[in-house]
């Protein structure tokens, strides 16, 4: 299949090299072709759109598109563009701005229609607005500036086009929030309905940006520390669980704190507290950095080594090799993590294990699931921000079994020129990335083509962890 970029102006063909040309207004025409790509100029409506500024068109792929041109250094913004019979200028531009249009052209909307449900997308260049109309001083030099933009913007229109055509999208099941998260979730909602806002949160309740920027207009206020937020008022204390000295400072500062550390999180704290309490040397497997095991280690920081890989299994030390035990970060690569288990097994015999696996079952489950789709397509998209610890591993498991596989933080994040070649998808999310945002991804993908989408599971999830149990007489 092929997509066709194409240019109502001799000039715009000019600066999208291999566009066709159009025609302009009435005169504007649809070439043959499976997917279609307008870019041209045209005049702002709303006060935000500057001359140089890029408009794309809301069209199902326009989030791939901005993200694309966004990564080209572009001022983009996504909105209506208004297709108009003739040059509008002076006051005409207020009283379509008031519409909702971001910019306005002559050909954009008859093109459209023409191509029916085939994939199409408009993006436009701004040459003129209010403040700086066509008639004004400068129309020239705005005029060859966009142009040049829009020669700047042709890589990403061509990506575009080649990634024209029809996918079959596999999603992985389970993918996106766990129980854990749910619940960390629901403690930060529950406590501003029952608190009202403000309500603090230590640090990210959950390592997604688009959770924590919705919160945050909900009325949640992120802070790095406890010493961050005013005496006596409410603190969230994140799922990924915190060392007691954290405890003890909000202890000190009167605040009213509700924990939201995922249960099993508190598990492996309460193993690494019995471990060290009679005396072991505790290798905690995980990421130094992370969060989670910089809490975990808080709990006996003189008894915890954490090793980070193979290679640290092979040479840690412990005063008394006979009292050893181990745990893990709840997010890890399973296989990996057992790699590492296995070396300090074999070093120390006297080792001993968490009764129950320390890598929690949505870690567990989500690896599993990630297999089984990387086994059966040309490309992996993971789901997830990048702070997240176990969507990279799904990351990291799809990368080891040979298939492409990329960490996006929503549908703008995927690369056009990762689907040219793609005909086969498969999507996940990490624990921590909301439902929707999967979603989103194949709605973007259905703007390039027709879309078959099933699902491959791996098995049902039923887990759910009741709410801490202030905050649910609160409620
Ligand atoms: Fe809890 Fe696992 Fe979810 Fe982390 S990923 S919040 S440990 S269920």
């Amino acid at each position: 299949m092929t997509g066709v970029i194409g240019a109502p102006l001799a000039v715009e063909r000019w600066a999208v090299p291999g566009a066709v040309r159009l025609g302009m207004g009435r005169r504007t025409r649809l070439p043959a072709g499976d997917g279609f790509l307008v870019a041209g100029v045209a005049g702002g409506l709303d006060p935000s759109v500057r001359p140089g500024d890029v408009v794309v068109a809301p069209d199902p792929s326009a989030p791939m598109l901005a993200g694309a041109l966004r990564r080209l250094g572009l001022t983009v913004h996504v909105g209506p563009i208004h297709t108009s019979d003739h040059l509008v200028t002076g006051a005409q531009r207020a009283t379509l701005a008031a519409t909702g249009a971001l910019a306005v052209e002559m050909e954009t909307e008859r093109l459209r229609s023409r191509a029916g449900d085939r994939p199409f997308a408009a993006v436009r260049v701004i040459t003129d607005t209010e403040g700086a109309g066509l008639w004004s001083p400068g129309t020239l030099r705005r005029g060859v500036r966009a142009l040049k933009t829009l020669r700047h913007a042709a890589p990403a229109l061509r990506q575009w086009a080649e990634a024209i055509g029809p996918r079959e999208v596999v999603l992985a099941a389970p993918r996106s929030f766990c129980a854990g998260v749910e619940r960390a979730v629901e403690v930060v909602e529950r406590a501003l309905q029952t608190r009202g806002a403000p309500v603090y949160v230590r640090r990210q309740i959950v390592h997604n940006a688009h959770v924590v920027r919705r919160l945050s207009d909900l009325g949640a206020v992120f802070v790095e520390e406890v010493e961050d937020v005013p005496a006596g008022s409410t603190v969230v204390l994140a799922a990924h669980g915190v060392a007691p000295a954290v405890r003890a400072a909000a202890q000190e500062r009167e605040l009213d704190v509700i924990d939201a550390t995922c249960p099993l999180v508190a598990k492996v704290h309460t193993e690494v507290k019995r471990y060290a309490g009679r005396g072991e040397t505790v290798f905690l497997i995980g990421h130094g950095d992370h969060e989670e095991v910089v809490g975990t280690v808080g709990e006996a920081p003189a008894r915890v080594v954490v090793v980070e890989d193979v290679a640290a299994a092979a040479w840690v030390t412990a005063p008394d090799p006979g009292r050893v035990a181990y745990a893990m970060q709840t997010t890890l690569a399973v296989d990996e993590a057992e790699e590492i288990a296995g070396v300090l097994r074999s070093r120390f015999p006297a080792l001993h294990a968490p009764r129950r696996e320390d890598i929690c079952y949505a870690t567990t489950n989500r690896q599993q699931a990630v297999r089984v789709i990387a086994a059966e397509t040309d490309l992996v998209l993971v789901v997830g921000s990048a702070n997240s610890s176990n969507s990279l591993r799904l990351v990291e498991v799809a990368s080891r079994l040979g298939v492409a596989a990329h960490l996006i933080e929503d549908v703008g994040d995927i690369d056009l020129g990762w689907l040219a070649s793609a005909r086969k998808v498969g999507i996940t999310a990490g624990a921590s990335a909301p439902p929707h945002l999967v979603d989103d991804v194949v709605a973007g993908l259905a703007g390039l083509g027709p879309v078959s989408v099933r699902e491959s599971s791996v098995g049902a999830e039923n887990i759910q962890f009741t709410l801490p149990t202030g905050l649910k007489e609160m409620s």
